[in-house]
């Protein structure tokens, strides 16, 4: 006899990362971005099966190494002998001898084998105090990373290998792994890790995938094949939804798709307010091929072109060659309209692969961004070639990331400079004829904001990193997530006194951080001053049909009234009151 199962629905909240709904299996992938690691046996006689299938991924590893290191270009090369080290590594007998004595001793697979040696090694030179060799150890990890997915690459999938439409399940994903993520593969994304304005998040927006980022320990609930909803919009996952939810989230999902198709219907009309002042809505994109939602979406330009993607996705420096042919792709695509390239903005939680192999304890604060270029002219001096020339032929802007105080945006600057007279000397095409921005991202760019100003032509507010560095929060932590608040009294104090200073410093004010896509936020901006905001291509819309509904002059009035109170919440629910009924926000009942 068979009973009918009782439904076991189970709803997990977590922080919505990008909207939408999706409704399919949960597909569960490992940290690295490979299945789990699993453990099982070896039998005595496929021991020397197991171990030559450890050693060819070693020779797959030891192949690719040398191909990057032979085919990489000039500027690389200080770079090549950290892969040089890193391919003798490869036999070092901690980690080669090691790895093949367990797999023999304790007749485990080769995966497990390597990452059971791998932890002792961690373990063994994290309690070092010598530098030395502590960057020993994490070219070793590096190196063991390498050897893993060769590994796995040849049993198992990865995310470039899931081959059917799935909704991925994984602990963490990297910025450059979900920019590799395929839309026709996957239908959503849920994971443990992740917060508020994480470059995840951010990216999962632009591929219009449903995200819900930042589970903590709910995560462990979701079963591998498990039917689950992502409601990225609420930022809630239902696990084995009963009948009755998933019709109800059936009709959810006609009702979403409704509303997008009446907003992007409205998004050509522009962003003028009810007295007559026109605002640019710009789009953010991190890839050339992003260009054309902002277009559809009804974008008035690039307000932020994040260019170190092109750096994540592949294991060499991009040349200079390619780095103009992919700006000028998008150069073609826009025509006219401005498109703002932000220089390189790699590691802090966006990680290349060319690093040296050093773990920085806190990459946030570490080499990031404007003091990577600094410190690699070279690779700086690559990206600055490639604008300039792309500069002859597009309405483009150029735009200084992570800048702290004036030094960094006077040697940038120089290098610009020193850039254009180098193009001159080899008789190559350009234009240095462009406006020229920094980010204010930084705590002390706020503070310097009057010295900045002398040095460029427009400010752009990064509000991602202005939040995580001014509050102490980290963007890509889910457990400080909920004090990550774009209307905290301290950050409308930082905008305010940011644009006061361009307006009587006549520069032009621009904001490119997620705060600009919230429309609620949208009167705030509008008061203050901000000609232009920039957000993910999707919040074009519904931003363009806030500016709409306002005017400048009711807006500074509220403005006035919202600095005063000193609590969050308080100003939440007078943001919330005064506008929230001129955007259902509720979208779903449109
Ligand atoms: C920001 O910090 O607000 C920003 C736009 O840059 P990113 O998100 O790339 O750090
Ligand atoms: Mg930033």
């Amino acid at each position: 006899m068979r009973y009918m199962e009782e439904s076991k629905e189970i709803k997990l909240v977590g922080i919505s990362a990008s909207p939408g709904i999706c409704i399919g299996k949960a597909y569960l992938v490992g940290r690295e971005g490979v299945d789990v690691i699993k453990k099982y046996s070896i039998s005595g006689k496929n021991l020397d099966k197991e171990i030559k299938r450890f050693k060819l991924a070693v020779k797959k590893t030891k192949d690719e190494l040398h191909g990057i290191i032979e085919n990489s270009p000039e500027d690389f090369r200080q770079n090549a002998n950290i892969l040089e080290t890193h391919a003798l590594l490869l036999k070092d007998k901690m980690l080669y001898g090691s790895t093949i004595e367990t797999i023999e001793n304790e007749r485990v697979n080769a995966e497990w084998a390597l990452k059971m040696v791998v932890s002792k090694i961690k373990m063994m030179f994290e309690g070092m105090s010598d530098d030395y060799f502590r960057e020993r150890g994490s070219d070793i990890v590096h190196v063991s990373d390498r050897i893993m997915r060769n590994l796995v690459g040849q049993e198992q999938v990865n995310i470039g290998g899931i081959n059917k439409r799935v909704i991925l399940v994984a602990h963490d994903l990297s910025p450059a792994q979900t920019s590799q993520i395929q839309l026709e593969r996957i239908m959503g994304f849920i994971t443990e890790r992740g917060g508020k304005a994480s470059h995840t998040g951010i990216i999962a927006q632009t591929l219009e995938i449903p995200a819900v980022l930042g589970l903590g320990k709910q995560f462990g609930i979701i079963q591998h094949d498990d039917i689950i909803i992502v409601d990225g919009s609420e930022g809630a996952v239902i696990v084995s939804p009963s009948d009755e939810t998933l019709i109800r989230y059936e009709e959810k999902i006609e009702q979403y798709e409704t509303h997008k198709a009446n907003l992007t219907r409205e998004a050509h009309l522009p962003a003028i307010t009810l007295d007559n002042i026109t605002l640019n809505i710009m789009g953010n994109i991190e890839l050339p091929e992003e260009v054309v939602s902002v277009l559809d979406y009804g974008g008035d330009g690039i307000g932020l072109y994040r260019t170190e993607f092109q750096y994540l996705s592949k294991p060499e420096f991009p040349t200079e060659m390619e780095l103009f042919e992919k700006y000028k792709d998008v150069v073609d695509v826009m025509g006219g309209k401005p498109i703002t390239i932000r220089t390189l903005d790699i590691n802090g939680d966006k990680a290349i692969s060319q690093g040296n192999g050093t773990i920085e304890i806190n990459p946030a604060l570490g080499l990031r961004a404007i003091r990577y270029c600094l410190k690699k002219p070279d690779i700086f001096m690559t990206q600055l070639r490639a604008i300039l020339r792309v500069a002859a032929y597009g309405n483009v802007r150029i735009l200084f990331p992570l800048i702290s105080g004036v030094e960094e945006i006077m040697e940038a600057k120089r290098l610009l400079c020193e850039a254009a007279e180098s193009l001159h000397r080899d008789g190559v095409v350009f234009n240095k004829d462009f406006e020229v921005g920094v980010m204010i991202e930084v705590p002390s760019a706020v503070i310097m904001a009057d010295t900045l100003a002398k040095e460029v032509d427009f400010f752009s507010i990064g509000t991602n990193d202005l939040i995580q560095y001014s509050l102490a929060i980290d963007r890509g932590n889910f457990e400080v997530a909920h004090m990550y608040q774009p209307l905290h009294p301290a950050i409308l104090r930082m905008l305010k006194h940011v644009a006061d200073i361009a307006q009587k410093n006549h520069l032009k004010l621009y904001i490119c951080g997620e705060m600009a896509s919230e429309p609620l936020y949208v009167p705030l901006l509008l008061a203050m001053g901000f000609g232009e905001l920039s957000m993910n291509p999707q919040s074009i819309p519904i931003v363009k049909r806030m500016v709409r509904s306002i005017s400048l002059e009711d807006c500074k009035q509220f403005l006035k009234q919202v600095l005063k109170p000193t609590e969050i919440a308080i100003i939440n629910d007078m943001v919330q009151e005064k506008y929230g009924k001129l955007l259902s926000q509720k979208i779903y009942s449109e």
